[in-house]
């Protein structure tokens, strides 16, 4: 088949999921940016705590050696050993060499006077001659000459000879105010007492503030502490290991939000692959029938518009099949589903040359063909398609017939509007169907027309319903024999106020079509029963529609209205026409038996206008036939017409029906229905169709009637 079923145009969802990926990579690099900005901050905030901390461990330790220089010096019996032209080294010796021993909190201690004189000196136990000036300097001399001056708690960094030192110093002095003149006048005596920062006094503060790799270092680096002197010179610098939490927490962090980030590109990625099935399946589903898997109405339009694009003819087929509800009725949906698929197949197999079949949906169908052949491949299709269609399809164990009204229109041009085609297809469908279904049609201006005066016709319709501006006259049907009136045919009657009358043959179909017919056909039945109670010899025949029969509320219908009227159901007679009978005959059947059961009788109007077969009477046992007015006409010089006419009066006497003869309009016809053995004859010759009060006089005057007839 040169058509594909591929949509001509597809939603899509690779932008959205693209934009989903990028967001989910944005928002990643964004919070790792601020993670790592957070963690930057962490660092630096760490590190100034850490200096901090550092800085006050160095003064900590100032204080503690303050602490003990002032316990030594505020003694008064150091100042009593020291203050005297004669001092006490005894004293002296005995009180702090040992304390040197230990090197805990000092490894030195020095007697020392403000001028520098060195009464005496120890170290880790051992006397020592230290030059404290030369070997602490600039540092040390400004310690002693704040020490001396009487300030208290002096301590102080010194970069001594061997290493960084810190250092204390306190005048040697009387606490008791009684001994307050000791020393008075005298060179002042300074306690001073020192440890050099060696690693036991950096691991004891490293193990204090939690730190790493403390140590001290003559150039600074980022993780490090300036050390200065009394004179404010820097004399080294503390460094440590960095701690660097904000890294930490980086390295804590990066599985979690890796995990994150994969999980969720992971959800994307899944969502993307279900998306994108869906979104293709939506695609499918939006272009193609899911019962017949034929493109459907959307993607059959866009095919048409790219062949309008070519500048190609388009010829388009609409088909509607016939008597379809009734197979969904009858057998289920199942089997109505069935049908359409091989309907479906049918209509595909039958339309190889041309661009496409679509099903428009329910029962309708379309065949596109474009080119300078389009018209001819088009008609070629569909004329395969309705002789297919003859053929019953086998759906199980059943065997299902139905038809197809189409309609057909071609257009040329860039200027091809398909809207247009499709509505002119349409309407020569509808064509179709009207004149008697199974059939084609090509659209013509005149069905336009048509058209527009049907739309015309219903809308007066329904106005006339509504103001019950319907009358029913009455169209008497003779006895052959006995030239005696019988019954009378109801025949509905519509004067419209400005069209004048229109005839039946105008209005019903159209009733029909618009389903109007239901309540027009119930008011016809219910008057005509009302009227016929006057004339209680006389027989009633109405006519009732096929969009009637299909009703199927009809019977319960007709139940009530010969109650409420209280008309003898044996005097009435139902007309239907055989299309009716020919198109459904497995409804028609069902139908008609419970009408009959009801004790109403049935009479085939119009036979001989085509369809139905002698078969067919034998089938439906009808009371009575009526055989049409162009049967009659044609039988005084047709031959062929004669036998059908002398065949058809066999049938029906073999099969007990009665005959009645339609549209007798002269004596010849008369007679020769007569002759042939009619039962009943109805036309002008005895008297057009009246209102019922002329009815009235002919029931009392039977004599008119008979005179008319002889
Ligand atoms: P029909 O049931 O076959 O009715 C007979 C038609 O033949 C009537 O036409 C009648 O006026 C016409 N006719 C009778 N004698 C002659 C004659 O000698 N010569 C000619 N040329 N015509 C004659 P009418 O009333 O125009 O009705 C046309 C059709 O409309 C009816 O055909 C029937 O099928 C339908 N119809 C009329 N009334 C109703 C109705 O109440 N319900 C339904 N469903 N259909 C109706
Ligand atoms: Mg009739
Ligand atoms: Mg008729």
């Amino acid at each position: 088949m040169p058509y594909s079923n591929a949509p001509e145009s597809s939603l899509s969802i690779r932008t959205p999921i693209a934009t989903l990926i990028a967001v989910v990579v944005i928002m990643a690099a964004l919070t790792w940016f601020s993670l790592w900005q957070t963690a930057r901050e962490a660092n630096v905030v760490d590190l100034e705590r850490t200096r901090q901390a550092v800085s006050n461990a160095l003064v900590e330790e100032q204080k503690r050696l303050s602490a003990i220089a002032y316990d030594n010096a505020a003694w008064d019996d150091a100042a009593f050993a020291l203050y005297n032209p004669a001092i006490d080294h005894g004293f002296v010796e005995r009180t702090w060499r040992t304390s040197t021993e230990e090197a805990l909190l000092l490894d030195t201690i020095a007697i020392v006077d403000a001028n520098y004189k060195i009464v005496a000196s120890f170290e880790r136990g051992t006397i020592t001659a230290r030059d404290y000036r030369k070997s602490y300097g600039e540092g040390f001399r400004r310690l002693i000459e704040r020490a001396a001056k009487g300030e208290q708690s002096v301590a102080g960094i010194v970069h001594a000879d061997d290493g960084i030192r810190i250092v204390a110093t306190e005048k040697i002095r009387t606490i008791d105010p009684e001994n307050a003149d000791v020393g008075k006048g005298m060179t002042p005596m300074l306690f001073v007492a020192s440890r050099r920062m060696d690693s036991a006094v950096l691991d004891n503060i490293s193990q204090k503030l939690v730190l790493k790799g403390l140590t001290l270092s003559s150039r600074p680096t980022v993780t490090s502490v300036a050390v200065t002197d009394p004179a404010q010179e820097i004399v080294g610098w503390m460094q440590w290991q960095p701690n660097l939490p904000g890294n930490d927490a980086i390295a804590r962090s990066w599985p979690i939000m890796t995990g994150g980030v994969l999980i969720c590109l992971f959800i994307v990625g899944a969502l993307a692959r279900f998306g994108l099935r869906a979104i293709s399946e939506i695609n499918r589903s939006a272009f193609i029938d899911s019962l017949s898997q034929l493109p459907n109405r959307r993607n059959l339009k866009a095919s048409m518009r790219k062949a309008v694009k070519g500048g190609d003819s388009l010829a388009l087929a609409f088909i509607d099949l016939d008597g379809f509800k009734d197979v969904n009725d009858n057998f289920g949906h199942a089997v109505g589903d069935q049908l359409i698929h091989k309907c479906a197949e049918t209509a595909q197999s039958a339309s190889e040359k041309c661009n496409m079949v679509a099903r428009l949906g329910g029962d309708e169908f379309a065949i596109f063909a474009s080119g300078p052949n389009a018209p001819e491949l088009l008609e070629r299709a569909v004329d395969e398609f309705l002789a297919r269609l003859t053929e019953p399809f086998r759906i199980g164990d059943r065997s299902i017939a139905v038809g197809a009204s189409v309609g057909l229109a071609v257009e040329s041009g860039t200027e091809i509007s398909t809207t247009e085609l499709m509505r002119k297809a349409d309407i020569a469908m509808y064509a179709s169907k009207r004149a008697g279904k199974m059939r084609k049609t090509w659209f013509s201006e005149g069905l336009d027309q048509m058209r527009a005066q049907t739309l015309e016709i219903e809308t007066k319709l329904r106005i006339a319903l509504s103001e019950a501006a319907f009358e029913v006259h009455y169209q008497p049907l003779v006895d052959a024999k006995k030239g005696k009136m019988i019954a009378v045919e109801a025949l509905l009657r519509w004067n419209h106020p400005e069209d004048g009358e229109i005839s039946p043959s105008q209005f019903v179909p159209v009733a029909e079509e618009t389903g109007l017919i239901n309540p027009i056909g119930m008011f016809v039945l219910r008057r005509a029963c009302e009227d016929a109670l006057r004339w209680p010899e006389t027989n009633l025949s109405v006519n009732v529609s096929a969009a009637q029969l299909r009703n199927p509320d009809f019977p319960a219908q007709l139940c009530e209205v010969l109650a409420a009227t209280g008309f003898p159901k044996e005097r009435l007679e139902l007309e239907i026409t055989e299309t009716y009978v020919v198109l459904d005959p497995q409804t028609a059947l069902k139908v008609l038996d419970q009408i009959r059961t009801l004790g109403v009788r049935i009479a085939l109007d119009d036979f001989g206008t085509g369809y139905a077969s002698i078969g067919f009477l034998r089938q439906f046992c009808f009371d009575k036939l009526k055989l049409d007015r162009s049967l009659v006409a044609d039988a005084i010089s047709d031959d062929p017409a004669r036998a059908l006419l002398l065949a058809s009066l066999t049938v029906a006497r073999a099969l007990n029906m009665s005959v009645t003869a339609e549209g007798i309009e002269n004596a010849g016809q008369a007679d020769l229905m007569r002759t042939v053995g009619c039962d009943q004859l109805q036309g002008w010759y005895f008297s057009a169709a009246v209102e019922a009060s002329a009815i009235d006089w002919l029931v009392a005057d039977q004599a008119q009637v008979a005179r008319l007839s002889a």
